[in-house]
């Protein structure tokens, strides 16, 4: 086995709490990370002081008590926040969401039968090495999430665990044992109760992960009770020799080939999501999805505002769906930028590339070409090319020296802009200014003599 190893901080308060009498260990993600040769991101301490006797032993020390009705006292050990959560063994949940009531215990088992998968309900110290009562080493050494103790039981107490399933599952690319798969299917209308917010989060972890195939095929439905307006992609053909996946399947793959940004990867969820209804299939069998784009705007409005997603998010994702089709070319990244800016522009070529890779083995190859696109966006912003008005070598300082003024200065600016990012004429101030003199004869001018 592998040695563990625990920051001497960690190592330090086990240290105090246990020579102050308190069983206490090392529990849940970080043990199963260690176990997996994953530096943990933190350390959660379980022991069998209360909060109370927490505080007493490091009465001298920076505390954060914010969790403390849930047992949990926050230790800043030189830096390190550690949460200390007393042993606790959780009251009836009547709700499916929230124990009605949290009773410490003085028993490490009874705090690790409370805890979700096999692999998370592992604790460990140096005084005492491992201890895992549910087989969750040997499931993590199999690839395996199992629930702890009966499955069905587990949901009706708490739904969020459904989705937490299926997150450590794609998230680790492991099968789900077929007890805890079967009550995953039975019990997914009970997500339903939790709210919104938690959904999303869990769905994001989920979208974020690098295993998401197959799981995500088949447990669909549990998805699908999550997100409701996710589930007609699920079997809507795709007939047309370039797309070899119903629609869920290709968004799953699009998904996976998009960067690991939450924005990109929730818009490579929904990118499709106007497909089932707009397909229309033609006289040679073909399908087309006509206007799918537009339609989808739509339901992803809806999903990512019932999922309460940040405003910027929602924004974010609803151009990325609505432009999602469009076919580029470096030469038109000037104009993309200056459309929606630099980083919103990397996002929807990313997109865009995933999806074309996304539709058949064939076309995997597409991810050069988005490559291509990125850097040609990289280089005009090496370059210091211009797409904003703050940006042109013309001010409009320099258009009332040649006499325009009022609305026409903001007009004139945006109409050399356009020349220069849709039609690549070059920034240079004695050009723009010539057209700036044309233009303006042409309209202010010509306008003024027409009123005399
Ligand atoms: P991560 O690396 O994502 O933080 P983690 O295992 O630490 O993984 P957390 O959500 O931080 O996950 O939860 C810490 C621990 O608390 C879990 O390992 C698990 O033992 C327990 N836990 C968390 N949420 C639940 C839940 N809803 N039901 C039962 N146990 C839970
Ligand atoms: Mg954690």
């Amino acid at each position: 086995m592998k040695p563990f190893f625990l920051p001497p901080q960690v190592q330090n308060t086990l240290k105090t709490l246990e020579n102050a009498g308190y069983e206490s260990y090392v529990v849940g993600g970080c043990v199963r990370d260690m176990l997996m040769g994953i530096e943990p991101h933190d350390y959660d301490i379980t022991t069998a002081a209360t909060p109370e006797e927490v505080k007493n032993v490091f009465a001298s020390e920076r505390l954060i008590l914010t969790g403390e009705k849930h047992g949990t006292v926050t230790l800043l050990k030189d830096g390190m926040p550690l949460e200390i959560t007393a042993f606790r063994c959780d009251g009836d949940y009547l709700d499916g969401r929230h124990p009605s009531s949290v009773t410490f215990t003085r028993s490490l088992e009874e705090d690790l039968k409370r805890r979700d998968l096999t692999i998370n309900a592992m604790a460990y110290s140096p005084a005492a090495g491992l201890r895992d009562l549910f087989g969750g080493r040997e499931d993590l050494a199999n690839g395996i999430v199992r629930c702890v103790g009966d499955p069905k039981e587990r949901y009706d107490e708490d739904a969020l665990r459904l989705l937490r399933t299926l997150r450590f599952a794609v998230r680790f690319g492991f099968s789900i044992e077929p007890e805890t798969a079967k009550a995953l299917h039975e019990k997914r209308d009970d997500l339903q109760k939790i709210s919104r917010e938690r959904v999303r989060e869990e769905m994001t972890g989920i979208l974020m992960s690098d295993h998401i195939l197959p799981v995500c095929i088949d447990f669909a439905d549990v998805l699908f009770a999550a997100v409701p307006e996710l589930a007609p992609m699920k079997d809507c053909p795709q007939q047309c020799i370039f797309q070899s996946y119903d629609v869920w399947e290709h968004t799953l793959r699009t998904v996976m080939a998009c960067p690991k940004e939450p924005v990109v990867r929730s818009a490579g969820l929904l990118h499709d999501i106007g497909k089932p209804a707009t397909r229309r299939r033609d006289e040679n069998g073909a399908d087309h999805f006509y206007g799918h784009a537009e339609a989808g705007v739509r339901l992803a409005d809806s999903v990512t505002a019932t999922l309460r997603m940040p405003k910027a998010w929602q924004d974010e994702i609803r151009m990325l769906v609505r432009r999602h089709d469009e076919m580029f070319t470096p030469d038109d990244m000037l104009l993309l930028l200056s459309e929606i800016g630099p980083e919103k522009a990397r996002s929807l070529v990313l997109l865009h590339v995933a999806d074309q890779a996304a539709h058949s083995p064939l076309f995997a190859s597409k991810a050069n070409r988005g490559l291509q696109l990125i850097d040609a966006i990289d280089q005009l912003e090496r370059e210091g090319a211009c797409w904003q008005l703050s940006q042109l070598a013309v001010t409009g300082g320099d258009l009332q020296a040649i006499g325009l003024s009022g609305p026409a200065v903001g007009d004139t600016l945006r109409y050399l802009l356009e020349a220069v990012v849709r039609f690549h004429v070059p920034n240079d101030h004695d050009l723009l200014l010539e057209a700036a003199k044309a233009h303006k004869e042409r309209t202010v001018d010509a306008f003024r003599a027409k009123e005399s």
